[in-house]
């Protein structure tokens, strides 16, 4: 008979290894499947500097690998495999993978999610040298900058006003000739000094060898091209949970981003989600190990409540 987990846990970033360590703790077996991105985003950047306890800053994929031996330490398996299907019919839980069908009476999906990029070589090139999808983790670093926000949503709004804290200009670039964000949003951004605006525009390319140096824009609607010089290009298109595999079995919002019913628990008992998978707000690290947490916490009473 194949083993039955405690818990499984889908996913390898800030929330997934920290349910990892409450979970084997509490002497829970428990299996994580590390997915295609071991890790999770924080190992496409370079400095995290907001994560407490790091009080000189720490590489990414260095925090990332203490988070892994920290949850190794306790006896957590891991498996460097996407999961493929899962059967939340059956009981207990079915987890499939290449390398097959693993069980648990608990799963946590700490899956996360996805920074929308604009898919061009320049900016894959560039990325962490100038190029980001998140002010809040790495606006500190541009103080005095010019930069360029990409979008016309909420936050692309939200982004621009917060990263004139540091910049010494902002110019927000939007490919159609309106904004989609709130009226307060786009007032508040309309109203700072330090935004100016180019409609009808889109990125052509992102300049610089090693970094940022410039953008050039081309102009939607006439073809006409411009180059801006900045040091830096953030992105504040969206983001995309990674849900799709959940997609008609747990409750999720119309963006996709997974819906707890009571505390970190999913509409089905048992199933629990954690970090940037249930959270368009503040996708943090700091934010998606304390639901980590939390949602280890939850499925061990969970489970310890079934007799
Ligand atoms: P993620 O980190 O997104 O991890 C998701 C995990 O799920 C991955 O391991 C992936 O492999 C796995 N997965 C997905 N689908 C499957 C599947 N089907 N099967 C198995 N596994 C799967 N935050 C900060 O606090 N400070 C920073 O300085 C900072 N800098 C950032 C820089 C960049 C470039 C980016 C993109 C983000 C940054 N963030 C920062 C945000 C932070 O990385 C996220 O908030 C955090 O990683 C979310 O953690 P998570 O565990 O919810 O999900």
């Amino acid at each position: 008979m194949a083993k039955v987990y405690g818990v499984i846990i889908i996913g390898s970033g800030p929330a997934g290894y920290t349910a990892a360590i409450y979970a084997s703790r509490a002497n829970l077996p428990v299996l994580m499947f590390q997915g295609y991105q071991t890790g999770g985003q924080l190992m496409q950047t370079s400095e995290v500097e907001n994560y407490p306890g790091f009080e000189e800053g720490i590489m990414g994929p260095e925090m990332m690998d203490k988070f892994e031996q920290q949850a190794r330490r306790f006896g957590a398996e891991m498996l460097p495999e996407d999961v493929t299907a899962v059967d939340f019919n059956r009981k207990p839980f079915v987890v499939t993978s290449d390398s097959g069908e693993y069980r648990a009476h608990a799963i946590i999906i700490a899956t996360g999610a996805s920074a929308k990029w604009l898919q061009l070589p320049s900016e894959e090139r560039l990325k962490g040298r100038g190029v980001s999808a998140c002010a809040t983790c790495d606006g500190f670093f541009f103080k005095n900058k010019d930069l360029v926000v990409v979008g016309g949503g909420d936050t692309a709004m939200e982004e621009a006003t917060f990263l004139t804290r540091y910049a010494n200009h902002v110019t927000l670039v939007h490919r159609r000739d309106s904004l989609r964000a709130s009226k307060i949003m786009q007032d508040r951004a309309r109203k700072n000094p330090k935004i100016s605006f180019i409609m009808d525009s889109e990125i052509a390319e992102v300049l610089g060898e090693k970094e940022v140096t410039g953008v050039r824009l081309r102009n939607v609607k006439t073809d006409e091209e411009q180059k801006l010089d900045v040091q830096g290009l953030f992105l504040a298109i969206g983001h995309q949970p990674n849900t799709e595999l959940f997609k008609g079995l747990i409750d999720m919002d119309k963006a996709g981003y997974i819906v707890p019913v009571e505390h970190t628990m999913t509409n089905i008992p048992g199933v629990f989600a954690a970090g940037d998978v249930t959270d368009h707000r503040y996708r943090q690290a700091i934010t998606a190990a304390g639901d980590g947490c939390r949602a280890a916490l939850d499925a061990e009473h969970w489970l310890a409540n079934q007799g």
